[in-house]
């Protein structure tokens, strides 16, 4: 049987058609246009530009998911519960298309072909512009009663902290959020630190620093990036040890793009920094990187859709 995953990020749309051994067998990708209809009209013509009829479409989309409604989607301009873009979709392409979380959908390509694989109790960390996360528990996705279950980057890890972009303060994706990061970057080299993040960021023409800017400025030991970076792996030890305190998870699955540019030492460090908040003792393995890099959320979007064909 072949699916289609998507994966619709802030910058980029990645689609691919996803076979039963979940392997991507052909894939597109494009930048994310602004506006919903365009987002539709362009989602349905990268589907049918694959070589292959998908019988199920899944798309992951950043934003709380409920019954395959956006019901809050802060990094994606203009859209609203009011938009049925999955019904669009299915009446545009003629086959079931499923609306889920992006970073529910990188955990669960995560379990079924990458680092996830084996545990049934499984948590997710996805490090981009803001802090996302998934879980599956005793074998099955889960999303909460609301599809809002996955808000890690909001659990609060210093009480009157760091203004997060939510609104509140001391979020843990007020410290390992990038687009927070970098705010702090800006706010430190205002204050007169020295940091080289911005020239690497012209270096390579980015528009914002990116993971790869960030990981090129940490390899050459700029001190201001070295401790925002200490900051981010300490707020999500403390938020990784209260899941497994919580949820007795056996293996954590960090992913995204600073996951994926840092590699597992990131995740050790992690884990290092989570364990002396842990009730349980933590393995040593417990802690790993994620596998698919890019395919994850395609994989995991695919693999939804078929689940929900019955
Ligand atoms: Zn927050």
């Amino acid at each position: 049987m072949l699916l289609a995953g998507v994966d619709v990020g802030g910058t980029n749309i990645g689609v691919g058609l996803v076979g039963d051994d979940h392997q991507v067998h052909h894939r597109a990708k494009e930048d994310t246009p602004t506006s919903v209809d365009a987002l539709v009209a362009q989602v349905s013509r990268m589907v049918r530009s694959l070589d292959g009829t998908p019988e199920a479409v899944g798309i992951g989309i950043p934003g709380i998911i409920h019954d395959d409604r956006v019901v809050q989607a802060p990094n994606l301009e203009g859209w609203t519960a009011e938009t049925d873009v999955a019904a669009q979709l299915s009446a545009d392409l003629g086959v079931p298309v499923s609306l889920v979380n992006d970073a529910q959908c990188g955990l669960v390509g995560e379990w079924v072909a990458g680092a996830g694989q084996g545990s049934d109790f499984l948590f997710g960390v996805w490090l981009g512009t803001g802090v996302g996360a998934g879980m599956v528990l005793d074998g099955k996705g889960y999303d909460g009663a609301n599809g809002g279950s996955g808000e890690f980057g909001h659990l609060v890890v210093r009480p009157g902290g760091a203004r997060c972009g939510c609104g509140r303060r001391g979020c843990i994706e007020a410290y390992a959020g990038r687009r927070m990061m970098t705010e702090s970057a800006r706010a430190l080299a205002a204050a007169g630190r020295k940091t080289s993040l911005f020239e690497h960021q012209e270096e390579r023409g980015k528009a914002k620093a990116t993971s790869g800017v960030w990981a090129a400025a940490l390899a050459e030991g700029d001190r201001v990036v070295t401790e925002i970076l200490d900051e981010a792996v300490a707020a999500l030890g403390i938020g990784v040890a209260n899941v497994c305190n919580l949820l007795d998870v056996d293996r954590v699955v960090v992913g995204g793009g600073m996951a994926g540019k840092l590699g597992q030492p990131f995740a050790d460090r992690i884990a290092a920094a989570a364990r002396p908040h842990a009730v349980r003792k933590m393995a040593d393995s417990m802690v790993v990187v994620a596998g698919l890099g890019d395919d994850s959320g395609v994989v995991g979007a695919a693999e939804i859709a078929r689940g929900r064909l019955g």
